[in-house]
């Protein structure tokens, strides 16, 4: 294993934090992303400024909901330009978003340091089970656009849907406990701030599976099923040499999103599935010079060093 600033996690971690602060720079009296003016229209998968006081939102999911809940059709406008600027996007980067800025990414990457740290072996997901869950996102999503339609549009005859399950998305992200609080403690909201009992739930949730088990919440995050679809078509890619590979498996056991793909694939050069959040991961464990790599527009940036081999004699094999 790579010394800490040598191993990609690092630049990834600095990135995580330093994005942290740059969305929330209101905080500090400075401007930031969405109050700009000429980011208006930018809209990124997930965002806690939904919870930040006076701050804009600019959550694709979000906008997706409060357009819908204003009626897509007097709205229309003010949605199909941001979803524009985000499918290109994510036609550019994939789902770099998630495993380098989300700030949902970096308090689950921290819970498994802390796991680690501590010594606990984690939960592992029967593959099955794991495709299973992936699926779950896009159940999210579907829940999130019909609830708002059945909002923005009470002539579409959703209204028992409406009453029977009235969940906005803001009341199921585990943002609002995690950002509320501190801001409370900060004396930056009152201290009679409600955060409902629903979200301390979910925030309950997002720590008791995410602690065990890696990324659980990006398994089933309604942000991740937007991005999902365009990911493998993305200008960055995951590329695999598969002259080079032995197949020991430990791409596999790296990976967060519990992929087995670049592991199991035997033809093709480009691995990148729907569930990949290019954190390089494997590229950065792969034992076997130049097997697996990164490729931007066709040209690779980074690759697989075999002075990782080391790491093939271990019992977990890494870190997980
Ligand atoms: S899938 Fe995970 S990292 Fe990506 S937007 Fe959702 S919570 Fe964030
Ligand atoms: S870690 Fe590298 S050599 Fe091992 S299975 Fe994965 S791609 Fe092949
Ligand atoms: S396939 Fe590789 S880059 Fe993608 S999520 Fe898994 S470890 Fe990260």
């Amino acid at each position: 294993m790579g010394k800490f600033w040598q191993r990609i996690s690092t630049p990834r971690l600095i990135a995580q934090f330093g994005w942290l602060v740059f969305a929330n720079a209101l905080l500090f009296g400075v401007p930031s992303f969405g109050t700009i003016a000429w980011t208006r229209n930018i809209y990124f998968p997930d965002a806690t400024t939904k919870f930040l006081q006076n701050a804009p939102t600019y959550s694709i999911v979000y906008k997706l909901q409060d357009t819908l809940e204003g009626g897509f059709i007097t709205y229309y406008m003010d949605l199909v330009i941001p979803l524009l600027i985000f499918v290109v996007l994510i036609l550019l980067l994939g789902r770099f978003w998630c495993a380098w800025l989300c700030p949902l990414g970096l308090p689950q990457d921290l819970l498994t340091r802390l796991r680690r740290w501590l010594g606990w072996k984690r939960v592992e997901l029967p593959p099955k089970w794991s495709v299973a869950l992936h699926q779950m996102k896009y159940l999210g999503l579907f829940l999130v656009i019909f609830y708002t339609l059945s909002l923005g549009f009470p002539g579409l005859g959703l209204p028992g849907f409406r009453t029977s399950l009235a969940i906005p998305y803001e009341q199921l992200d585990p943002n609002r406990a995690m950002y509320v609080y501190p801001q409370i403690a900060l004396g930056l909201l009152p201290p009679n701030t409600i955060v409902p009992i629903l979200s301390l739930l979910t925030f309950g949730f997002f720590l008791m599976t995410c602690f065990p088990i890696r990324r659980f919440w990006c398994h089933i995050c309604p942000a991740g099923a937007m991005m999902a679809p365009f990911n493998k078509y993305a200008s960055i890619h995951l590329k695999k040499d598969n002259s080079k590979c032995t197949h020991c498996g430990i791409c596999a056991r790296v990976c967060p999103m519990e992929i087995r793909k670049v592991w199991t694939e035997r033809e093709k050069e480009n691995v990148t599935v729907s569930e990949c959040v290019h954190c390089y991961r494997c590229v950065e464990e792969c034992p076997e010079d130049g097997c697996l790599g990164v490729s931007v527009m066709g040209k690779v940036v980074l690759e697989s060093k075999s002075p990782n081999s080391e790491l093939t004699n271990t019992k977990e094999g890494v870190a997980t």
